[in-house]
């Protein structure tokens, strides 16, 4: 079946409703890439033959905190289009405006709250709630059996995994790992926006997690062992912040006892790049 492309909330009700045996929802942002395909091939085979996967393509301007970033954002809907279906999606959801999703009068805003305090969630205020915000929209639309997001969002899939279990929504949560390039650089749309030099820099972002983990594997325990001397690490990017948190509660982690993220956000040319390394102490 050829794929289904819908422009307004009121068609994505009626696809859902018109759905037959299990919904797998992926949300994005557009510009797909690799990374998201391995999502969409998560949902299809979690879902099976007879399910049916859809794929949001929206940028959000409620989670975006700097308006250069939202008008900068690369966008391009018929390769998304293209990308989406031959990685196994029967539909895509592409609201044809922001009023799709907020239209007049919509008051409702959806926040969890301590999980964003750290990384992400303090250098963009209003980040996650946004996030939340709309994902909740496409919840209620979309009813999915299965959502599936990316690991490369460490702290955007650990606040998803506490927004559907505080508010008991039905169906499962899925995280993927992360694809990266062959150099190591994460997959990201944002990747696009990176200069030949900036992109070539940006491999300093792989290379300084693994050292990180080589640390880690070295028995190295303590935050400042840890992280060590980020800034040159990461040179010429510019750090936005690099941490050390627990891997469930976010909270900030002197010495490593049990599962932690060493995340981070840097920036190249202007361009946010983000990434994580998980370190548990009981597989290494
Ligand atoms: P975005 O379009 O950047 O908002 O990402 C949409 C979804 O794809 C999120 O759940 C991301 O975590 C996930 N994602 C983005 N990049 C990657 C990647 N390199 N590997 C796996 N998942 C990714």
């Amino acid at each position: 079946m050829a794929l289904e492309l819908l422009r307004t909330s009121l068609q994505a009700r009626a696809w859902r409703e018109a759905a037959t045996g299990r919904v797998g929802v992926v949300p994005t942002m557009g510009y797909l890439h690799a990374g998201h395909q391995r999502l969409i091939s998560c949902a299809r085979e979690r879902v099976g033959e007879s399910g049916q996967v859809i794929v949001t393509v929206f940028v959000n301007p409620a989670q975006f905190d700097r308006r250069e970033d939202l008008e900068a954002y690369p966008r391009d809907e018929a390769r998304d289009c293209a990308a989406a279906e031959a990685a196994g999606a029967d539909a895509v959801f592409i609201p044809r405006a922001p009023t799709e999703l907020y239209p007049a009068g919509a008051e409702t805003w959806v926040e969890v709250k301590r999980l964003d305090a750290r990384l992400c969630g303090a250098t963009r205020p209003g980040h996650f709630r946004g996030v939340c915000t709309v994902l909740s929209k496409f919840w209620g639309l979309l009813r999915p059996d299965v959502s599936v997001y990316g690991e490369k969002d460490y702290q955007q899939l650990a606040i998803v995994r506490r927004l559907h279990r505080d508010l008991f929504l039905s169906g499962e949560v899925v995280g993927v790992p992360t694809v990266r390039e062959a150099d190591g650089l994460a997959l990201s749309s944002r990747n696009a926006r990176l200069t030949t030099p900036g992109r070539r820099a940006a491999v300093a972002v792989p290379r300084y997690l693994a050292a990180v983990r080589a640390r880690f594997d070295r028995g190295v325990r303590d935050r400042s062992g840890l992280l060590g001397a980020f800034e040159a690490a990461l040179a010429p990017g510019r750090p936005d912040y690099v941490d050390l948190v627990d891997a469930d509660s976010l909270d900030a982690v002197d010495h490593v006892a049990r599962p932690a993220v060493c995340a981070l956000a840097v920036f190249f040319d202007g361009v946010r790049l983000i990434d994580n390394v998980v370190l548990d102490p009981a597989a290494s």
